[in-house]
């Protein structure tokens, strides 16, 4: 229902009521709240949901689910869906939510003073929330740095069974693919992709923690993975996954040339979303220093906001050379990755 046809039946309503003689009540104005449809999963969100009711007294409805899943959910529901923002953990998962019709351009004064035009959709459909850095994580026992220096160089048979990473299914694969199809074209890439899928240790399973534990138990050397993750393992309460964060190293990649891989979680703002202005209040919160600082302390994330602090264990990896490539133009190449992956055998 779009908003005349809301007013409509709203003071249809009211006549209703009137009509039938009773007093029209003081409509208090129903209780304000944004509908979040998030692909983050991460507890420490939920500090940031409380942080934005006590500063708007607006509540946060969470419904979770994966990316794709979302999407057609929304794309589902159609003009009635209660969607007022779409959070997802990619770029090119944005990017396929604004492809199905399902975001709507935003112009916010706050997000595009606070977010890096790189990192914001430039049309205003979505905009980075966190950075995340796609990093090599080596076994310290087996790989010295210096035989290390770029994504690319994974594709050497010096790497045959020594590489784990999770499968061509995971969005973040399918950006750091993207972001070669636009460092070297798509043969190339491709070229890449099959060299790297038979240096792999064993087929892909699991999450990026699970690739960083494999390391860590030696049934392989170097890992792809968000650097989050490994803060998550050097942060856990279980000794084991602490001491399996203690056998590995960070590796930034391509520091030489164009820099490492850089991609985001963002939000957008539904295309029907009823709650149009507390949807853009949340967005804006959560570039507010007090929200990057959630969710750089909760999940280990690179804050977006330029001058909000690094978690520490984080800031230990190191500063390094970001890609400077724009979030649009991997999210844009997301397709043409994911077939790739797939003609390169990458399961
Ligand atoms: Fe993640």
């Amino acid at each position: 229902m779009d908003g005349l046809l809301k007013r409509v039946a709203m003071l249809a309503g009211l006549a209703g009521w009137a009509l039938a003689g009773l007093v029209v009540p003081a409509q208090a104005a129903p209780e304000a709240a944004v509908n979040l449809y998030s692909a983050r999963h991460y507890d420490s969100d939920k500090a940031l949901y409380q942080g934005f009711t006590r500063r708007t007294g607006i509540r946060v409805n969470l419904i979770e689910g994966g990316g794709d899943q979302l999407i057609e959910r929304i794309k589902a529901e159609g003009p009635n869906s209660p969607a007022d923002v779409l959070i997802a953990a990619d770029a090119g998962l944005l990017w396929r939510a604004q492809a199905a019709g399902i975001l709507q351009p935003v112009a916010s004064p706050a997000l595009e003073q606070a977010i890096p035009p790189r990192f914001r959709e430039p049309g205003g459909h979505w905009f980075g929330l966190t950075k995340r850095a796609r990093v090599l994580v080596y076994s310290k026992a087996r790989v010295k740095p210096a035989e290390l220096a770029s994504y690319e160089g994974l594709a050497n048979p010096r790497w045959k069974g020594r590489i784990v990473v999770r499968s061509s299914s995971n969005v973040y694969n399918q950006s750091l693919t993207g972001a070669l199809i636009a460092a070297h074209g798509e043969a190339a890439t491709e070229a890449w992709a099959r060299a790297l899928v038979a240096n792999f240790a064993r087929p892909p399973s699991g999450g990026d923690r699970d690739q960083i534990r494999a390391v860590a138990a030696g049934e392989a050397d170097v890992a792809i993975s968000n650097t989050y993750y490994l803060g998550q393992l050097i942060n856990s309460r279980r000794p084991e996954e602490r001491a399996a964060a203690a056998q590995v190293a960070v590796f930034f990649p391509n520091q030489q040339d164009r820099g490492t891989h850089v991609n985001i979680s963002g939000g957008g703002v539904a295309r029907h979303a009823p709650n149009r202005e507390a949807a853009v209040r949340f967005l804006d919160y959560l570039v507010t220093a007090e929200a990057q600082q959630v969710f750089a302390r909760g999940n280990f994330e690179y804050p977006i906001v330029a001058g909000v602090a690094t978690d520490p264990t984080i800031a230990a990896f190191g500063t390094f050379k970001e890609d400077p490539l724009d979030a649009a133009v991997f999210g844009r190449n997301n397709e043409a990755a994911l077939k790739l992956m797939d003609r390169a055998g990458w399961k």
